[in-house]
Parts: structure tokens; C-alpha cells; sequence
């Protein structure tokens, strides 16, 4: 029988354990690594503009420090709580593994609607969760990024408050900054680009490439919008797409540049003419040959999963897929190239961004783009070759491969008592 839950930490162990259990480990290291190492809880009192005052509450979770510091975003997000963001730290652990970068796990948000903000506000805000964080973030020990809802902005916002609280500019503390404050070229597009790298490698497996190819991507921010505007640029008919504003399809493709344009002018797609406004929940079950769900957590699930017409999916949101639609796609032979694996293009650079800042010594945006290409090749490849030897889907595949190379540290490291 299924269990079905909207709890993204539940649905992440279901995934974990059924990787797990193919993989005759000592439990005692499951229960190591299964759990976050630290989860903090801070009240973050605000002026707001009208004088009044409002206590946002925001956290910060350290998944896993083995394989070095933690890694990860900070969402802002009416819908943030403690059990998405225990979940997003353990997935990070994961995704990091598997592109095999030399960061653990970590993620942080703050529950508020930041479209109820005004910029001001949302400063003042970023700069009381990071001044209460000062102990905890640091390039060597916790390193945040942004995640929904935040930007290069915020990141610079986190990087100074963390400055004036250690008496000297610390760039390493944050990636995903601005590119004059130390952000590194090419980190903006970095998620979108793997999404993108992923699906032309998904789609080599099946012998087609991108070009002519159907594909429907949910979600038009940082990791949509820009893989949606890459894979047209390799020759791809984006035929759906969506945002907080609706879903728009266009059998015939729709014009990228027009739904930039859009995004420019009005911030959303709202009002977009490129394509017929559809319900949003018929997105997810367009007639396509490629899915990008790159939203939210808990898009598919048992109850659309049976109507997914796509034959690939390519999960550039972190968890968008409930362990039960799993369960129902893999039986319709529906490939689907996880999270963690699929969006960690945005983490890879956040590496290099971090190793640039160490070693202040900038690279040129080519020599970025031809890095995180490579990572994302092999990094697919050794997944599905995992997928071969193990005879799994290759969810489980980057489990397994991610697991494996935690535990193998943690046995040379040994337990610290
Ligand atoms: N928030 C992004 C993610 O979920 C990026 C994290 C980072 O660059 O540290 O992968």
C-alpha cells in the first residue's frame, strides 16, 4: 500500500531507504547519515515600512559536513517550513555527491510572501537571518545560494551583514552574487544550463537530440525560464510553459524572446499573447516528448502521474515528483532524471564561484560553461551506468552512486567519539 504525504522530509526518506535498501549497507551509517547534523530556528523581528513590526520565523539546516561544507540556497516562501527545508538540506548532501564537488549538505529559508514586500523590508529582513546566523555560516563551514524567491541582490545583502560582523569583506561566505561583488560568471544561467545539458544527454539515450523535440517546462524563474530559452536555442519547441500567472500553451512552439520580454516588462507572464492561456493543471499533462517541472515540490503526482504524456522528465525543481508518482511513471516507462542530479548545474558553479573567491583569480564565462558541461556528461554517465549495473531507474541510480561516495568518507574519516 502507499503512503501518501505532502511532506517533502518523508517523501526524501522514501526515496533515500528504497535506494538504500539495494545496497546491503551497515545500518548504523544509514542512521549517520539520514539525519541533519543541525537545524536552527531563529525570530526575526522587522520594521516594516509603516512603522508596525512583524516576526518572521526562518531557518537553517546543516544536512552533512563529510565531504566539506555545507551547500545551499535560502528560499523565501509563504509555504517554508522546517520539514521542507530538513528536506532540502538532505537533498543537497545528495546532489553534491553526485556531481562529486567537495561540499555537504545545507539549506535555509524564511517563511514570508516576498511579493508582499517591499524591497526595503526584504533587506532588513536578510540582514537580521544572517547577522543570527554569523556563527553558523562560513565559506569553511556553511555556504548559502539563492533558491526560490531570492537573487544576486539578497546574496550581496547576506554577504556584507556577514562582513561587518567579522571586520572584513568575506566574499566565499555566499555564491550566487552579484559579478561585481565576486559572483562568477555564467552562475546566473548555471541551473538552466545543466537542465539543458540533461535533457540533450536524456535524449541521446533514446538516439533523437534536441532540435524539433516537444517539450513542456513548468515554472519560468531562474531555472525555467532560462533552460526553456536554451534548449530553444538548440533548435527544442518549448510547447508549454508557466508561472504564478497561469500556463500558456502553443502547439508550434512558443517565441522565447517574446516570453522574456514579457518577464521584463511585467516581472510575470501575465498577460503573455505567445500561446493559448490553458488551466494550469492541464500543463503537466500536455501532449510532449520532454517534462521539465522546474516549480515547485509535489507538481506529479498518483493523482496526474497515469496522464503524463511526456516520455522523459527532467526534474529541474528539487523534489517535484512524489514517491508514489514514481512509482506509477516507472511503470508507464517514463524516464525521469532526478533532482538531484538534473538541477545541480546551479551548485556546480556555485563551486567554482567559491573556489574562484579562494583563490580570487576570475575565469572567463567560456571556461565556466565548458566546466559544468563536463560535470554534467559524466556525472549523467556515471549515473546511468549505476542504472545498468544495479538494473534501477536512475533516481535510484543517483542514490546509490551519492550514498556510496558519502559513506565511503565517512569510513575513512571514521566516527569521532
Ligand atoms: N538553491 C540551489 C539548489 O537547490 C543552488 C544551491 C547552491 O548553489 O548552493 O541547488
Amino acid at each position: 500500500m502507499n503512503e501518501h504525504s505532502d511532506n517533502p522530509f518523508e517523501n526524501a526518506m522514501r526515496q533515500f531507504e528504497k535506494a538504500a535498501s539495494k545496497m546491503n549497507l551497515d545500518p548504523g551509517f544509514l542512521e549517520i547519515i539520514k539525519r541533519p547534523r543541525r537545524a536552527v530556528i531563529v525570530s526575526l523581528p522587522i520594521k516594516m515600512d509603516n512603522g508596525s513590526f512583524k516576526v518572521f520565523e526562518g531557518y537553517r539546516v546543516l544536512h552533512s559536513i563529510v565531504r566539506g561544507p555545507g551547500k545551499g540556497g535560502i528560499r523565501y516562501h509563504q509555504n517554508v517550513t522546517l520539514d521542507e527545508v530538513k528536506a532540502l538540506a538532505f537533498w543537497m548532501t545528495w546532489k553534491c555527491a553526485v556531481v562529486n564537488i567537495p561540499f555537504g549538505g545545507a539549506k535555509g529559508g524564511i517563511n514570508c510572501d516576498p511579493t508582499k514586500l517591499s524591497p526595503g523590508e526584504i533587506e532588513r529582513l536578510t540582514r537580521r537571518y544572517t547577522a543570527d546566523l554569523v556563527e553558523i555560516f562560513g565559506p569553511d563551514s556553511d555556504v548559502p545560494a539563492p533558491d526560490v524567491n531570492t537573487n544576486p541582490q539578497v546574496m550581496a545583502w547576506v554577504m556584507d551583514t556577514f562582513s561587518m560582523h567579522k571586520r572584513h569583506t568575506e566574499t566565499a561566505v555566499v555564491t550566487g552574487k552579484p559579478i561585481e561583488l565576486g559572483g562568477s560568471l555564467g552562475r546566473k544561467e548555471a541551473t538552466g544550463r545543466g537542465v539543458m545539458f540533461c535533457v540533450r544527454e536524456a535524449l541521446k539515450k533514446t538516439g533523437k537530440d534536441l532540435k524539433g523535440v516537444r517539450i513542456v517546462v513548468q515554472g519560468f524563474g531562474n531555472v525555467g525560464g532560462i533552460g526553456a530559452t536554451l534548449m530553444a536555442e538548440q533548435g527544442a519547441k518549448i510547447v508549454g510553459i508557466s508561472d504564478i500567472s497561469g500556463a500558456y500553451h502553443n502547439p508550434d512552439g512558443i517565441d522565447m524572446a517574446k516570453a522574456n520580454e514579457c518577464i521584463i516588462k511585467n516581472k510575470t507572464l501575465k498577460g503573455f499573447e505567445g500561446g493559448k492561456k490553458i488551466p494550469a493543471e492541464d500543463l503537466l499533462t500536455l501532449d510532449c516528448d520532454v517534462l521539465v517541472p522546474a516549480a515547485l515540490e509535489n507538481q506529479i503526482t498518483a493523482d496526474n502521474a497515469g496522464k503524463i504524456k511526456a516520455k522523459i522528465i527532467v526534474e529541474g525543481a528539487n523534489g517535484p515528483t512524489t514517491p508514489d508518482a514514481d512509482e506509477i511513471l516507472s511503470k508507464n516507462g517514463v524516464m525521469i532524471v532526478p533532482d538531484i542530479l538534473a538541477n545541480a548545474g546551479g551548485v556546480t558553479v556555485s563551486y567554482f564561484e567559491w573556489v574562484q573567491n579562494k583563490q580570487s583569480y576570475y575565469w572567463p564565462e567560456n571556461e565556466v560553461n565548458e566546466k559544468l558541461e563536463r560535470i554534467m556528461v559524466e556525472s549523467f554517465d556515471s549515473v546511468w551506468n549505476v542504472g545498468l549495473e544495479y538494473k534501477v531507474n536512475l533516481r535510484v541510480a543517483a542514490y546509490i552512486l551519492a550514498i556510496k561516495r558519502v559513506i565511503d568518507v565517512i569510513k575513512v574519516r571514521g566516527v569521532y567519539a
